[in-house]
């Protein structure tokens, strides 16, 4: 569905949408002098501290930094759960500063995909099932949600497993059909929190190159958080936060050079 047709359906909620569906040319994300506190007074909490970050499309971004740094803060407000104190972040253009709750929900289903470090999956229900979810949040009709499923789920190498349930799949498995479930709206931000943070080493390898294999060949912009150096590596943009603010942000040289 384009977002003028969604405009059409839903009325004035589907602004942002069609605001951000025509946004071609800004950058994915874009925060300006971001600040977002807990508290006031005495007890006021600084989780981020007047930030400048922006992402183009196609971009692989590792978030890091010491507990407490305000990577989570980070990530919330990156995926529309959250607004800013002061400051602005502008998601493919749209200010979310600006929105209802409903309004960001709306971009969230029809552009961000999350993946958690538990895999966030519905324990009795398949694989397919799973994947559908999202979809039917859009209300895309059942043979279209099928074929999509089917499709994200060949894309991260589980043909063949759509009917089993997260109980009968591995761990690396569980989180192939989280990253199904992220894609299968074709998002325009794939948004990870620890994503490997459950998994042995050999699974997060996995992971990791099914990542990097879907930032490289499908061109999806990725951010993720990580504790851990070796897994930030894989991008090729690695940022620290310390205390609030972005310590070091750092982009890699491509290896063939
Ligand atoms: P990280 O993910 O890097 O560990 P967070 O974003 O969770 O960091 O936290 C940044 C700072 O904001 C911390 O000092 C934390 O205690 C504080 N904080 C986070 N969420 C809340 C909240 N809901 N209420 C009060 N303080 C919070």
């Amino acid at each position: 569905m384009s977002g003028s047709q969604l405009s059409q359906s839903r009325g004035r909620e589907a602004l942002a949408i069609d605001a951000a569906d025509s946004a071609e040319k800004v950058p994915t994300i874009r925060l300006q002098q971001l600040l977002r506190s807990y508290g006031h007074g005495e007890s006021e909490v600084i989780a981020l501290n007047s930030i400048d970050f922006t992402v183009q499309k196609g971009e692989f971004v590792a978030l890091m930094g010491p507990s407490g740094a305000g990577k989570s803060t980070c990530l919330n407000m990156l995926g529309c759960l959250d607004r800013p104190t002061s400051g602005h972040y502008f998601f493919q253009g749209v200010d979310v500063a600006y929105l209802s709750g409903e309004q960001r929900a709306l971009l969230r289903r029809h552009f961000i995909g999350f993946v958690f470090q538990g895999f966030n999956l519905l324990n009795r229900t398949t694989a397919l099932e799973n994947v559908e979810l999202p979809l039917i949040y859009r209300r895309v009709p059942a043979k279209e949600r099928h074929r999509r499923a089917h499709e994200a789920l060949e894309k991260v190498g589980l043909s063949g497993r759509e009917k089993h349930t997260p109980g009968e799949l591995s761990g690396g498995q569980q989180q192939r059909v989280a990253i199904a479930r992220a894609i299968v709206t074709d998002p325009a931000l794939m948004l990870a929190d620890e994503p490997t943070g459950n998994l042995d080493t050999a699974m997060s390898q996995e992971i990791l190159r099914l990542l990097t294999q879907l930032n490289q060949e499908q061109g999806l912009t990725i951010v993720m958080v990580t504790h851990e150096a070796d897994i930030a590596a894989i991008a090729q943009r690695e940022v620290h936060f310390l205390d609030g603010r972005i310590a070091t942000d750092t982009t890699r040289r491509e290896q063939s050079e």
